[in-house]
């Protein structure tokens, strides 16, 4: 599970949305809800890029991680 500190989390937004909508933390992936992309969080840096996103519904939510 990664740790981002809570303002730097604030700070980051989805490259591909033009709103640049605020990102939710999810596991080891950070969610655009507004496009359903997931971003990689590599060595505690988000790697906020169009080409590594995912589709958010093959990112395992917290619940599933655990079991
Ligand atoms: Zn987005």
């Amino acid at each position: 599970m990664a740790v981002l500190a809570p303002e730097l989390l604030e700070k980051l937004a989805c490259p591909a949305c033009e709103h640049r909508p605020p990102l939710r933390l999810q596991g080891d992936y950070l969610l655009c809800d507004a496009c359903q992309r997931a971003y990689p969080i590599r060595d505690g840096i988000p790697v906020l890029l169009v080409e590594e996103a995912v589709p958010a519904e093959t990112v395992p939510t917290a619940q599933e991680s655990q079991s």
